[in-house]
């Protein structure tokens, strides 16, 4: 789960990192009265869940009221990356003299929370690792330990040469950081950029945090931070009926049981030349409502030409699945047709079944996968 700018600042500030003031507005008049709040100059900053809001000009300087005004009419409304903007930041503006970043994610390879920092901050990360690797320093933080005074000291002179002040600052970001990330259950935390002003004083000015989503029962309170319109509302359709769905740009839609087999026929779709329109992972059950949930949340997707159901009957018989999918079926309209392929237990009952109807079986993975890219023309 994610979670906008003002919101990962707010946990930020709890954790005493030095985040400074700001406050949210959904409408030019309560912008307006915030930067007289604060006073001169402020930024007005775009609240959406994605990056790069800075180029696509969601975050802008104001020196003036007139300019808090325009920039605060053009940004609320405006697409970002197909995320419509509902509010901005208000906040100070600093006067920059040099940009940082400092990020923390969960690292598969070293298996522990990797800190990553670099001096090329204020851009978006995905691009110096790409452009520039070197100037990203990385520290697999050892659990037993912590982010040690002299690790985080270490990185903070090499980030600010000779500077023991500035240093000893980004050390104590990069320590806080790390309380907030265990303290969050994050998946990810992140300070871009992390600036010095003129005095040579710290200040985190951007921040985010992405919650880790099987921890969310650890923290009740998060679910007052969940900005439901700024969801994809298939994705939180697909939450709210226990489903495990991530939408893709493709054109098969995909219904299997299990996330490993759901990945499998992804990447079988994908090996026969076909798009899968999305992930989804119904379970292991065969009740009818489950399929039509999984039904109604792909074929809002008009880009959807073909349904491939992929399911794998263990402990869940395939007649029963069969059973499920005839029913969901008869329980809506549906205009694309439906490709199922049934394997395991009782799928010669289940086969048969499928016989009497409209849909297309098939036999092997293989098969199914083939007969639904060429339905999807
Ligand atoms: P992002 O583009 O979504 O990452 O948004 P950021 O909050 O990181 O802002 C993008 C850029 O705007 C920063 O890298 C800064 O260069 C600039 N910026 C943000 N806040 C301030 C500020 O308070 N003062 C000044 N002068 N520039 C700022
Ligand atoms: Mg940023």
């Amino acid at each position: 789960m994610n979670i906008h700018e003002y919101q990962a600042k707010e946990i930020f500030a709890r954790h005493g990192l030095p985040v400074p003031p700001g406050e949210v507005a959904t409408t030019v008049g309560e912008a307006v009265a915030l930067a007289g709040k604060f006073g001169l100059p402020v930024m007005v900053k775009s609240q959406v869940l994605t990056g790069g809001r800075g180029k696509a000009g969601g975050v802008k300087f104001c020196k003036t009221i007139d300019d808090v005004k325009e920039n605060a009419s053009n940004i609320l409304g405006m697409d970002i990356k197909g995320h419509i903007v509902r509010r901005v930041l208000v906040t100070p503006a600093l006067d920059i003299a040099s940009e940082f970043y400092i990020g923390m994610l969960i690292d598969r390879t070293s298996q522990r929370v990797l800190l990553m920092c670099s001096a090329e901050g204020g851009m978006e990360i995905e691009q110096v690792a790409k452009d520039k690797p070197e100037a990203i320093l990385k520290l697999a933080i050892d659990p037993r330990y912590g982010l040690l005074d002299h690790e985080a000291l270490e990185l903070g002179l090499k980030m600010c040469p000779g500077e023991v002040k500035k240093a000893r600052q980004m050390a104590n970001a990069m320590q806080k950081l790390y309380t907030v990330f265990l303290a969050a259950d994050a998946s990810l935390a992140e300070i871009n950029p992390f600036i010095f002003t003129p005095d040579g004083v710290g200040h985190a000015i951007d921040g985010k945090v992405s919650f880790d989503d099987n921890a969310m029962y650890r923290h009740a309170d998060y679910e007052a931070l969940r900005d439901l319109e700024a969801e994809d509302p298939a994705e939180r359709q697909a939450r709210e009926a226990n489903l495990s769905f991530v939408k893709l740009e493709g054109n098969v839609g995909c219904l299997v049981n299990g996330a490993g087999l759901a990945m499998a026929t992804m990447d079988l779709v994908k090996y026969y030349g076909g798009q899968p329109a999305n992930f989804l992972d119904i379970g292991g059950s065969s009740n009818p409502e489950k399929v039509v949930n999984a039904l109604r949340i792909i074929l809002q997707d008009k880009a959807v030409k073909v349904i491939l159901f992929n399911i794998f009957g263990g402990i869940t018989r395939c007649d029963d699945v069969a059973n499920g999918i005839i029913k969901a079926t008869e329980m809506m309209t549906i205009d694309v047709p439906i490709v199922v392929r049934l394997t395991g237990t009782n799928e010669a009952e289940g086969r048969a079944l499928l016989s009497k109807t409209k849909l297309h079986p098939a036999e092997t993975m293989d098969e199914a996968v083939q007969k639904a890219i060429a339905l999807a023309g």
